[in-house]
């Protein structure tokens, strides 16, 4: 099935018009030989073997004009064996391919040919593009010469969302006219899809859990004002309570302002020089108090020199408590946590949090660093978790130029390191 044949070639198709451009020369030759046949001296046979050479003389110019134009009809369909236009496409960098208005390719580019391996040269293209959206916008995009767009799911090992555009374009040919064209390209917009989707989740997700304390809290309040209202007793306990769901709302708010405000400024690097020794010092003070809460001991192994990296001293801060505070919480049951820094050959300082708790399985490791993840949702909250502590501090070191390096044996504890690329700079104060 083509999409418009009305170009396609046919040796009867010329005649009817030959005759008819022809027939009065042939009415006056025929009217002008009988003439002279009844009234001159004209025998039919002669009158008849003149009209024969007039009619061939009317018709041969035809067959010369028409020789020319179907020549120029096979050039048209390959309008430019032109090296511009096979090279235009060609250099295009995502998938491109220039059809004839019939809708035969006239030239693709290599990615058009690994979208579509069965696109061939001189063939329909919508026989290799089975989607019903591309042959829509084709056939709509032919028969309107306005630009048409489709966005359609190609399905391979990896699901794609294509988009395409359909662009009508004169293209010259070789004869110094121009041929009504087709150019498709297609566009992947799988990444823009997927940050979409992304958003939605986010959302969804900082929704649910901004939704959570918040019916707790209101519940309470009823039932503070309801049938609670002169238990004293009662009343202690819900505050309490309140209260633990207010701070629960106030991290989680405060963790989304950080993760945001780290977002903002992901593709500046930190220019001053800080030493983090002391940093790391502080935060291992600041969480003595957790520590003995949860009977774990931290020890330190940090050089007595000072090791200094391009850095934001307060993102620092938040990354050490999450990396620490983490393996107090999940990895009590240990008894101890030990942080240590090292530097390694190539330029590299790397910080290690290990803790002896049950550790993590290997299935979630991978997904440890996204918004809102947790291996065990009821034990996240319970230790007032938000579940983007590691989101944080993968996107601090991503704007530290560093790397996380999660490495864990189940039941025998895991060990968070932050690689940092060292600086030879002196320490700004
Ligand atoms: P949360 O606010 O829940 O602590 P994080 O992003 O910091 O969020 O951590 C995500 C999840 O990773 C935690 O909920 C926990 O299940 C797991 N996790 C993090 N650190 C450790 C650790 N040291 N040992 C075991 N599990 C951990």
């Amino acid at each position: 099935m083509a999409i418009d044949d009305s170009h396609s070639p046919s040796f009867f198709a010329p005649w009817p018009d030959r005759l008819r451009h022809s027939a009065i020369i042939l009415l006056a030759a025929g009217l002008a030989l009988c003439a002279l046949v009844l009234l001159a001296d004209l025998s039919p046979a002669r009158a008849a073997a003149v009209f024969i050479c007039i009619a061939a003389a009317a018709l041969v110019p035809w067959r010369l004009h028409n020789a020319v134009s179907s020549r120029e009809d096979v050039r048209a369909v390959t309008p430019v064996e032109a090296a511009a236009v096979s090279a235009v496409v060609a250099g295009m960098p995502d998938p491109a391919i220039l059809l004839d208005r019939a809708g035969r390719v006239i030239h693709l580019n290599a990615a058009a040919a690994q979208l579509a391996p069965a696109l061939r040269k001189n063939e329909l293209a919508q026989f290799a593009l089975r989607s019903p959206e591309i042959i829509t916008a084709l056939r709509e995009a032919i028969a309107t010469s306005e630009p048409r767009r489709a966005i359609y799911l190609d399905q391979g090992p990896v699901d794609r969302w294509m988009e395409l555009i359909i662009t009508p374009v004169p293209v010259p040919t070789l004869f110094g006219g121009t041929e009504k064209c087709m150019l498709l390209t297609f566009h992947d917009q799988t990444p823009l899809r997927r940050v979409e989707e992304m958003r939605a989740d986010f959302v969804a997700n900082a929704s649910h859990e901004l939704r959570t304390p918040l019916a707790a809290l209101s519940g309470f309040i009823d039932t503070l004002q309801g049938p609670a209202k002169e238990d004293a007793k009662a009343r202690e306990r819900f505050l309490s309570i309140m209260h633990t769901q207010a701070t629960r709302m106030a991290r989680l708010i405060d963790d989304l302002l950080s993760l945001s405000r780290v977002e903002l400024s992901a593709h500046v690097r930190p220019d001053a020089c800080v030493d983090i020794v002391p940093i790391i010092r502080q935060v291992a003070d600041g969480l003595e108090p957790l520590a003995r809460e949860r009977q774990v001991e931290i020890k330190i192994d940090l050089p007595a020199a000072p090791v200094t990296i391009a850095g934001d001293r307060e993102e620092l801060l938040r990354l050490f408590e999450n990396l620490i505070e983490n393996a107090l919480k999940y990895g009590a049951s240990g008894g101890r946590v030990i942080v240590s820094l090292s530097q390694a050959g190539e330029g590299e300082v790397r910080v290690m949090v290990r803790d002896f708790g049950p550790g993590i399985a290997p299935e979630h490791l991978p997904r440890l660093t996204e918004r809102f993840y947790r291996v065990d949702v009821g034990d996240s909250r319970a230790q007032g978790g938000t579940g983007l502590g590691l989101s944080l501090v993968k996107h601090i070191l991503n704007r530290h130029r560093g790397r996380l390096l999660i490495e864990s044996v189940p039941r025998n504890g895991a060990t968070f390191t932050a690689c940092f690329p060292q600086t030879k700079t002196p320490v700004a104060h």
